[in-house]
């Protein structure tokens, strides 16, 4: 949260007028789409936050006012795909984004939703179908534009199979789309490979219209590296475009990590755009493969959506040297060994009440801003004091700190990223040990 909140202290200063529309790109059916969707997964609450999943975030009601204006000036700029799922936003997401929607001629968008039955009581065929049929009405929709088996490979080939595949609801999906109450069918991949090759070895039987994968200027060529179940995006994205399947992104900015001025992306791009800011560089990177179709970037604050906008108003691909600056600042995070946490929130809630997003985020923050006390370092003690404030604002309540975990695993299965979430906390755990002494 709090780099979303610095991002959008920087842009309140910042003139954002789009200068042309919005980048356009053809479907598998040749439908333009814009190459921005606006994701519902962080909405804005009244507290001036933003929601989480069905857990974390703010407590506080979505902002329903700031929804609405939000969607409108986005269709009102060319955004015209909108995403959401049943999980998001405590469950609110697809009613919120559906009452916005619903005040907007139903040919003025798209909407894409999935099907989240993470929790073994919606693995039923009966539950799923259940869990297929509220979106559409939450969306007030009789059709769903962009349908997506949610975050498969997460869990494994075993979760896949339980989740599409026993219950029959990857069958039940393609009926429906042959029904047309499913206009185009895919999915967003996070993880195993074995389960990517199974879905990708098979495109001539499920005809998959669309792909999501992470795609940024750091996953591109390491997102093996920062760590080994996951892929690279560049070889993701080869694959689906030999088989002619669309492309999806998520995570341009890695969880709003690359929405800073960390890892000396800015002594590295400045020469380059003195004037643009991390994000736009992000966007723009994420957007430039040409069989990119749209980019979902979870909106919460205005000045982030019309940042997004202008950046895509119309696309500036990156070029060659553009590339190699951003390579050279990816490999400079990847050296930092940043844990690869997007404050998705999938992992919690933590039983033991720790907040994990929350705890990595300190050490992300260290890592990036290069200040991880080192008792070598003449700025020791100032690095000391800054990591135990960082940590003490971040997780207020001692109880949802990283020595309270007991390393009983519940979270890593959960977590897309296959981040090895308690090995990582203990590190965070050894550091505050060490600083507090
Ligand atoms: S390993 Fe630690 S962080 Fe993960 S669920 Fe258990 S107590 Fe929570
Ligand atoms: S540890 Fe993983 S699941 Fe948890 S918030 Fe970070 S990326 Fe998401």
């Amino acid at each position: 949260m709090r780099s979303a909140l610095n991002r959008r202290a920087f842009l309140q200063n910042a003139i954002r007028t789009p200068v042309g529309k919005m980048t356009m790109r053809p479907n598998a059916h040749g439908e333009l789409v814009s190459l921005l969707a606006y994701g519902a997964m962080r909405l804005p609450t009244i507290d001036g936050n933003q929601a989480g999943l069905d857990w974390g975030g703010s407590p506080a009601p979505i902002d329903k006012p700031e929804v609405f204006a939000q969607v409108d000036w986005a269709i009102e700029h060319g955004v015209n795909l909108f995403d959401t799922s049943p999980c998001y936003c405590r469950g609110e997401s697809e009613g919120m984004l559906g009452e916005a929607l619903a005040r907007h001629p139903r040919n003025k968008w798209y909407v894409s939703t999935k099907l989240s039955n993470f929790a073994p009581e919606t693995q039923t065929a009966a539950a799923s179908e259940k869990m297929y049929r509220t979106s559409l009405e939450l969306l007030r929709t009789d059709h769903v534009d962009y349908y997506h088996l949610h975050a498969v490979g997460m869990g494994g080939f075993e979760a896949f199979k339980k989740r599409y595949l026993d219950n029959g609801m990857l069958d039940f999906c393609v009926k429906e789309r042959a029904a047309g109450r499913i206009r185009n069918l895919g999915f967003s991949f996070h993880g195993e490979r074995k389960v990517w090759d199974w879905l990708i070895e098979r495109h001539e039987q499920y005809k998959w219209d669309f792909a999501l994968i992470q795609l940024n200027y750091v996953d591109w060529r390491h997102g093996h590296a920062l760590n080994e179940r996951n892929q690279d995006a560049e070889l993701l994205y080869g694959e689906l475009v030999e088989r002619n399947i669309p492309v999806f992104v998520m995570e341009p900015l890695q969880g709003g990590k690359l929405a800073k001025f960390d890892y000396g992306v800015a002594e590295k791009l400045a020469p380059l755009d003195p004037e643009a800011t991390p994000a736009k560089w992000a966007m723009r990177f994420a957007g430039s493969p040409p069989k990119v179709l749209s980019v979902i970037s979870g909106m919460t604050f205005r000045e982030h959506l019309e940042e997004n906008v202008t950046t895509f108003s119309p696309l500036k691909p990156v070029d060659d040297r553009e590339k190699a600056a951003l390579e050279a600042a990816a490999e400079e995070l990847v050296s930092a060994r940043v844990v690869p946490c997007t404050a998705c929130q999938y992992c919690m809630p933590c039983p033991y009440g720790l907040d994990i997003p929350g705890i990595l985020g300190v050490l992300n923050r260290a890592l990036g801003e290069k200040r991880l006390p080192d008792p070598k370092s003449p700025d020791f003690e100032k690095q000391r004091r800054q990591f135990l404030l960082d940590y003490e604002l971040s997780v207020p309540e001692p109880l949802r700190r990283a020595d309270h975990c007991t390393g009983c695993n519940r979270c890593q299965p959960h977590c897309p990223q296959t981040i090895d979430i308690p090995r990582e906390i203990q590190r965070v755990d050894g550091i505050v040990e060490r600083l507090r002494i």
